[in-house]
């Protein structure tokens, strides 16, 4: 018999993406219902998430967490598992149609993996996976039945630029950036910036992870790989425009010299809405872009001499191999030791390129070499880190 709802599992439903993702679904009921959530840590959102939702599957990563998840939803009829097994079951249960990749960082590439192979939709907003795993998510798309959607606004922009276009006809995509918290800054004006001030992003709420990759731009460096990957284009062809509004998502640019643009107010539902309804549209009730409260759209080029992140993305996808998933290791471990306050902001472009540049080289990674390469790329900015403090106090 066929099922009129489709069937949504929300891995890091929890998250900023998450949450977002819920409020859709929220706004229409009739068409989603939800059959898994899961989350990293946070037993108590999980718990209040699956009273609303009332899936069938919870997911709690933190296995010391499952006894607390377990009592708190003590009666509810939702089942509940732990651990990265459990992340990965449920990316692949029969009555999930779309799996939103919503786990930050290289912790969801297992799961993406996992629903793509289980021929699942899988509606991307963990760029970290792809960019890591490019090979591996690229074999697991030929399962037939399994797609892959971008929630990433500007490769949702992309997508939505290319409908109806064939690919030898795209000369350029051209995504483009905010610029983030400290655009327009020089190297001297962020030598002692802080956490504080690098969460403070101007347009968007994001989880801290990708906040601090904006402030970088190392978030527009591996969404230069993203869409690398997403749409098969040589790297050359894909260019960064900084944005400072975000109401122009990105840009393709054809072979005519037209260029389509995709615009809206930066609310990442709309993103996440497409991707759920794709092919169709579904209506939303948010708020719209107004043409004359918000006129003054302006576009300049990126500071690749303060932001060097661009650069490392040419680079890796020059490189390729395991390159990419040692550049998102590198950064994911020189973020988190930014936020503890361990290294300052322009060391995480120090500790990003040398872990890099020093991470033995695979030329065509397996999932074992992924996960050996992301824990050498980290240890060695760990282990920079520690060294540069043990010889500042000496
Ligand atoms: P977030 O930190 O707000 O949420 C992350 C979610 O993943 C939470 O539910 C958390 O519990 C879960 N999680 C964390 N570590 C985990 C682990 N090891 N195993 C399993 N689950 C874990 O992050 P976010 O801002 O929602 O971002 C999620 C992803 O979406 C990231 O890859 C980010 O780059 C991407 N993205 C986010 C935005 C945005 O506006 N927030 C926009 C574009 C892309
Ligand atoms: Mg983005």
């Amino acid at each position: 018999m066929k099922r009129h709802k489709k069937g949504v599992a929300v891995l890091g439903a929890t998250g900023s993406i998450g949450r977002q993702t819920l409020e859709v679904v929220a706004a229409h009921r009739e068409s989603y219902e939800v059959t898994a959530l899961t989350a990293g840590r946070d037993v108590e959102g999980l718990a209040r998430l699956v009273r609303e939702f009332r899936p069938t599957f919870a997911v709690i990563a933190d296995e010391s967490a499952y006894g607390r998840l377990k009592s708190l939803l003590a009666g509810e009829p939702t089942k509940i598992l732990a651990g990265s097994e459990g992340l990965t079951a449920v990316a692949a249960t029969p009555e999930t149609d779309v799996v939103v990749a919503a786990v930050v960082g290289f912790a969801g590439l297992a799961s993406t993996l996992a629903a793509l192979n289980a021929a699942k939709t899988v509606a991307l907003a963990n760029k970290e996976s792809l960019v890591a795993g490019g090979g591996l998510v690229a074999r697991a798309l030929k399962t037939p039945g399994a797609r892959l959607l971008p929630v990433d606004s500007e490769h949702s922009a992309l997508f939505q630029c290319l409908v109806g276009e064939s690919p030898e006809r795209v000369e350029k995509l051209i995504l483009t950036a905010s610029g983030g918290p400290f655009r327009g800054k020089n190297r001297k004006e962020l030598e002692n910036v802080t956490p504080q001030q690098a969460l403070k992003h101007p347009n968007w709420s994001m989880g801290a992870k990708i906040t601090i990759d904006s402030a970088t731009l190392m978030n527009k460096a591996l969404e230069i790989i993203e869409a690398q990957r997403l749409f098969s284009v040589e790297p050359e062809k894909i260019s960064v425009v900084v944005h400072p509004q975000s109401i122009v998502h990105s840009c393709v640019e054809f072979c005519d010299g037209s260029v389509k643009a995709q615009m809206g107010l930066p609310d990442m539902r709309l993103p996440i809405a497409y991707a759920l309804a794709y092919p169709e549209r579904i209506s939303l009730p948010f708020p719209r872009y107004d043409f004359f409260s918000q006129a003054n759209l302006t576009f300049e080029p990126p500071d690749r001499e303060t932001f060097r992140s661009l650069d490392f993305a040419y680079e890796a996808l020059k490189r390729e191999g395991n390159v990419p998933c040692a550049l998102n290791a590198a950064n994911e471990a020189a973020v988190s030791l930014f936020l503890e306050g361990k290294i300052s902001f322009l060391d995480i472009f120090e500790a990003v390129e040398r872990a890099v540049t020093r991470t033995s080289f695979v030329a065509e990674p397996e999932y074992a070499d992924l996960i050996e390469t992301d824990r050498e790329a980290r240890t060695r900015v760990v282990e920079w880190a520690e060294n540069k403090t043990a010889v500042g106090v000496g």
